[in-house]
């Protein structure tokens, strides 16, 4: 039985910082991960999807550079080239990170798959270890569909797909989350026939209709179809061409593709930590319920990142753990409960969201004013030629106190970061609407949206 002060289970993007953190402070600290440092968001997600999507703009703008009076030439995308960045680009980042627990010597990296064996113990390749303080991160996998016969045909899932080093003729694409609709676009920039199919009435199923009607308009002028309101209900392979039968509006369609993806959501790996011999409680899909200091049912156990449900994002990870290494190593009282969540999805226009869309504000019972002002009105964007989309903020009209925006313009996800600054600080509209914005840019947009000019504004 090997003691140490805490036990970090998974070394992706809560636990890899926390031990790291943790070690520099002194304490001794055993790091588990059964894969790779860096976990989902470094190896299998937001570090190779962005850099993968950043060739698939090169090719987009390079087709349609005769728009800027470019003239490029015939665009050939090599997609073993293509991967061969992005991989190059997750290996230098991972050594960089498995360089920097090496130099941390209070943090022991143990390679293997950690099973609990009491509230405080466990075990890793037939070694006992125990730690009064024990921080779960073990994230999440994707999650499959029930889809009748899918398990007998070739499909790909949101890892697999960063590996192709041949192009699909025509990807089949079940999802409209926001891992669907970029792994769409980006296949339809290499050059694949994309159909993008998503269950909910419209893409991106948590945000506001009219949001994700112009991102979906965007998507379908680069050549994508998309089916809403569409459950895939069966698939078949016929001779090397597969069959994705979908229910849409009370009829059956079958659609034939190349590669299938299933872009349909995320399951926690719990299953494999035999929580039970800890006596931690899981929620009915297997997540790890937490209160707002992320502390488990059991004393001296946490769980962060994906795995206990809620927002999953690398920057909620990540701020997860500053939230526990401040309450553990100086009792801060720190909680995740105020905090304001930001996303993006990365497709063109690119999404950047921050608080309640006004839907949900609407539903929470406030009075709204919403602001909105579209690209094209944007000088910038129309001097970049890249003017699809629209921002859109909401305010409490009783306090005039920010209450969520949406960015859905070129840079989308740079843009919202002043958003978020307000809402973090709980400024009200008009600071923002009153502050200066320099010209011509694309965040000149938002004190357009906010009144300063347009007829549109609050
Ligand atoms: C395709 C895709 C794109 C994404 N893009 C973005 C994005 O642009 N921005 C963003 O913010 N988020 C993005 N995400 C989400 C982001 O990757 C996750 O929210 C983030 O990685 C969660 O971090 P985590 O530390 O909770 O879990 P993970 O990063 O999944 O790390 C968990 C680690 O635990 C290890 N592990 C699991 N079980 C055990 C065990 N029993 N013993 C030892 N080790 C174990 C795993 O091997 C893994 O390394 C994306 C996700 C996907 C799939």
């Amino acid at each position: 039985m090997t003691r140490y002060d805490a036990v970090v289970i998974g070394g992706g993007m809560a636990g890899l910082p926390l031990a790291l953190k943790l070690g520099f402070k002194g304490r001794s600290v055993a790091l588990i991960e059964r894969d790779q440092l860096g976990g989902t968001c470094l190896n299998r997600g937001c570090i190779p999807t962005k850099t993968l999507i950043a060739s698939a703009r090169v090719a987009h703008l390079a087709r349609e550079a005769a728009q800027w009076g470019i003239h490029a030439g015939p665009v050939r995308v090599s997609l073993p080239e293509v991967m061969r960045r992005k991989d190059d680009l997750v290996t230098s980042v991972r050594q960089g990170a498995e360089a920097n627990v090496d130099r941390n010597s209070n943090v022991t990296l143990i390679r293997g798959e950690a099973r609990f064996t009491g509230p405080h113990a466990l075990d890793v390749n037939g070694e006992s270890i125990e730690a009064p303080q024990v921080f779960i991160n073990t994230g999440t996998r994707p999650a499959m569909p029930g889809i009748a016969g899918l398990e007998d045909v070739p499909f790909l899932d949101s890892t697999s797909a960063l590996q192709l080093t041949e192009l699909p003729g025509h990807l089949l694409v079940v999802g409209g989350g926001y891992i669907g609709v970029e792994y769409a676009q980006m296949y339809r920039r290499f050059g694949s026939e994309v159909t993008l199919v998503q269950r909910g009435p419209h893409l991106l199923s948590d945000e506001d209709e009219d949001i994700a009607r112009a991102l979906e308009h965007a998507l379908t002028q680069e050549g994508i179809t998309i089916l809403t309101g569409a459950t895939a209900t069966a698939i078949t392979d016929v001779a090397g061409q597969l069959r994705l039968t979908v229910r849409v509006g009370g009829a059956e369609r079958v659609l034939e593709g190349s590669h299938l993806l299933i872009a349909g959501g995320r399951r926690p790996n719990t299953d494999a930590l035999n929580l039970t011999a800890a006596g931690i409680n899981v929620d009915d899909q297997g997540f790890i319920p937490v209160n707002d200091r992320l502390e488990t049912n059991v004393a001296g156990i946490w769980a962060l990142g994906d795995v206990r449900g809620g927002p999953m994002f690398t920057h909620t990870a990540r701020d997860d753990a500053r939230v526990v290494y401040e309450n553990v190593t100086k009792n801060a009282g720190l909680s995740i409960r105020d905090r304001v969540v930001p996303y993006a999805v990365f497709s063109d226009p690119q999404l950047g969201r921050v608080g309640l869309t006004e839907g949900e504000a609407r539903r929470l019972g406030y009075r709204v004013k919403v602001g909105r002002y579209d690209g094209h009105k944007i000088a910038r964007a129309r001097a970049m030629g890249e003017t699809a989309g629209f921002i859109k903020i909401v305010a409490d009209a009783d306090t005039d106190r920010l209450l969520g925006a949406a960015v859905l313009l070129a840079e989308g996800a740079e843009i919202i970061h002043e958003l978020i600054t307000a809402m973090h600080l709980a400024a009200k509209y008009t600071d923002l609407r009153d502050m200066l914005h320099i010209h011509p840019t694309l965040a000149e947009g938002l004190s357009s949206a906010l009144g300063v000019h347009a007829e549109e504004g609050i």
